[in-house]
């Protein structure tokens, strides 16, 4: 992409409105727009970031056996009464009205679409067990969005559900999506800690939300030290195996973690004080066991191995794309702007033309993004005639983990100058040697 044809709106000043620190340089980088309250438009740069999270989320829901389908964002009235939570879910629903005053509405979570999905076509015990997700927007009319993306009324979620003949099978569908969502936030660059979680509104008795330590967390959250450094399962994990994955579960709750609502004080003053980790959070993924809880009320059954009828046992597991990105920010960031992992980065490499119009200069770039856009590579190529300064502010502000400066004096030796985002580090090197990291 050359940036002099991108659409990537870059703010000088930092805007006012913005109270945290992801927010402000979310705004700053030009990766969103507020459109009303709590309602945003992702722009080019960050549309790029938020496709990267979901591909790192679809990746480990595949891996875990999950399958991915499209669900609407508005759903029928009907489906909610038949569970009984359209009265239940009060003001955070967006309730509408079709021209033939059909209530509808927009959905804050799939739970009773998903059951009716099942309920029309799975008859059988032989067909379990089946996960299915979909990636898509949400609507809750909350109080307080604030915070940018982090807590907005429109968002995006990955919300998978679980289908299980007994709680047995259910339990292992659970432990599936609870190693599924260590990977996937460790392979976000993040450190997430399962903390045993009050079930709200979804209901059910197993659930754990997934926070992020961070000072700017909106959750207050008690847990062991040691959880820091814990192992994350590896890529060869065995999801079929019942053993293999209750181990990861076991171990990953072997140590006290919860959140302020289900906080048990004496439970956690009982760690050794050096131990214990009280701080804030931000919670980034939700995964709920509730048993029968819609099945029942909207008769999604199937036959057993005995011959009977059962109610479907059902888990459901969200993770919320358009809060991990700001929740990627607040523990990737430095003065100067965002430090992308590579996992999520908008663009590979960044190269930047000291002196566009130079002919040594232009040639060398064009030869570099040539070889790297060929080479797979996403690569930003910087030709516009902006000032030096202006150049170097911009590619760190937006964070991407590696720069290519090619100016006049080392052009003409052949080389350019290769900067790491993160560390500051900067080498100078051959053409053919910056092209080689990576392409080798
Ligand atoms: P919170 O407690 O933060 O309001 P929740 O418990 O209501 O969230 P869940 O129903 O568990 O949310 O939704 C699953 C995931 O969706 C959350 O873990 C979060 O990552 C994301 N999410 C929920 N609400 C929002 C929101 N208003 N804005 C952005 N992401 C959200
Ligand atoms: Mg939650």
């Amino acid at each position: 992409m050359r940036l002099s044809r991108y659409f990537m709106p870059i703010l000088k000043e930092n805007p006012k409105e913005a109270e945290i620190v992801s927010h402000r340089l979310m705004l700053r980088a030009g990766m969103i727009r507020q459109q009303s309250q709590g309602i945003y438009s992702w722009l080019p740069l960050g549309k790029r970031v938020l496709d990267k999270v979901n591909a790192v989320i679809r990746e480990e829901q595949n891996r875990a056996g999950a399958i991915e389908l499209s669900m609407p964002t508005l759903q029928s009235a009907e489906l909610w009464q038949e569970s009984g939570r359209y009265d239940a879910y009060g003001k955070e629903m967006l309730r509408i009205k079709d021209r033939q005053e059909r209530p509808m509405l927009y959905g804050p979570t799939n739970e009773e679409m998903v059951t009716d999905i099942f309920r029309a076509s799975v008859k059988s015990y032989k067909d379990l067990p089946l996960n299915l997700y979909h990636i898509q927007l949400k609507f809750r009319d909350e109080i307080r969005p604030r915070f940018g993306t982090m807590r907005s009324r429109e968002f995006m979620m990955k919300d998978a559900y679980s289908f299980d003949l007994t709680r047995e099978a259910a339990e292992h569908s659970y432990n599936k999506m609870f190693a599924a969502y260590l990977r996937t936030f460790d392979r976000l660059g993040l450190r997430a800690i399962p903390m045993r979680a009050d079930t709200g509104p979804i209901g059910g008795n197993l659930s754990h939300e997934f926070i992020i330590l961070a000072d700017t967390g909106e959750s207050e959250v008690f847990c062991h030290k040691d959880f820091v450094g814990f192992d994350i399962p590896g890529e060869r994990t065995d999801f079929d195996s019942v053993e293999g994955l209750q181990a990861i579960f076991d171990k990953w709750t072997s140590l006290y973690a919860a959140t302020s609502e289900m906080h048990d004080e004496a439970a956690f003053n009982a760690i050794p004080e050096g131990e214990r980790l009280s701080a804030r959070g931000i919670e980034v993924g939700h995964i709920f066991y509730f048993g029968t809880k819609y099945s029942e009320p909207m008769g999604a059954k199937v036959q057993g191995p005995d011959g009977k009828e059962h109610f479907v046992h059902m888990g459901s597991y969200g993770i919320g794309p358009t809060r991990l990105v700001p929740a990627i920010i607040e523990a990737s960031h430095d003065d100067n702007g965002i430090i992308w992992p590579a996992s999520v980065a908008p663009f590979d490499v960044v190269v930047i033309n000291m002196k566009a119009g130079d002919e040594a200069c232009d040639d060398t770039c064009e030869l570099i993004y040539a070889a790297l856009t060929k080479a797979g590579k996403d690569v930003l190529y910087d030709d516009t005639d902006d000032r030096a300064g202006t150049k170097f502010a911009t590619a760190d502000l937006i964070g991407v983990p590696v720069q290519i400066i090619a100016g006049p004096r080392a052009v003409a030796n052949g080389e350019v100058e290769v900067k790491d985002r993160k560390t500051g580090a900067r080498e100078t090197m051959t053409i053919e040697a910056a092209i080689n990291r990576f392409v080798a």
